[in-house]
């Protein structure tokens, strides 16, 4: 399964990272264009540490409600800071607030990017308990499931660690979103993901 984290980097982030090393566990971050230029010592942490770094866009607009040029230059504008800071340019869009249309893939097919979706929401940007968020994922994780958490909150570095030890005790290992799709042929730009395989 694929753990995703949603608008970093931010002051979050590191403690995130830390409890990821602990575990050996590697996760997927959808970062957001600006706050890679100000943290690019964090994005180059989950690069080392073998994360996948995703387009998150600039400004964290409703996509389907601006538009194609504008569609465009919010995912140019983050694949380029995330180019600049990693050397690669990233090949996957999480679309904020979940907003896409057929308009929002075609523009991401054209900028190189596959849509990714969740399957599992522990709605941590609801004002809850880290116990809660990981009973979320444990009573509701199946094989293939991409779960969306954020950097954005104190509570979720807080589930991650019984996140990661609930999971792994019932026989689950953590990879990227590349990752998840190696066995199915890899993601393609302008597609969308809301799980890997059901293995
Ligand atoms: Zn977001």
């Amino acid at each position: 399964m694929a753990l995703t984290f949603d608008d970093g980097p931010t002051q979050y982030t590191p403690a995130i990272l830390r409890s990821l090393e602990a575990h050996h566990a590697v996760a997927t971050f959808f970062v957001i264009g600006p706050h890679v230029l100000l943290r690019p010592g964090v994005v180059r942490r989950e690069q080392r540490d073998g994360d996948a770094i995703g387009d998150h866009t600039v400004t964290h607009p409703h996509l389907t409600a601006v538009p194609s040029a504008r569609i465009l230059s919010e995912l140019e504008g983050a694949a380029r800071d995330i180019a600049l800071v990693t050397g690669h340019r990233p090949t996957l869009l999480r679309p904020p607030f979940g907003a896409y249309d057929a308009r929002v893939s075609a523009v991401a097919r054209r900028a190189g990017l596959a849509v990714v979706m969740w399957s599992l929401d522990p709605r941590d940007w609801k004002r809850t308990t880290p116990r809660a968020i990981e009973q979320r994922v444990i009573n509701h994780v199946r094989p293939g499931d991409i779960v969306d958490l954020h950097d954005r909150y104190a509570r979720t570095p807080k589930a991650l660690p019984l996140i990661l030890t609930g999971l792994t005790g019932r026989g689950y290992t953590f990879v990227t979103v590349p990752q998840l799709f190696t066995g199915s042929g890899g993601t393609q730009p302008g597609t969308v993901y809301h799980h890997g395989p059901r293995v």
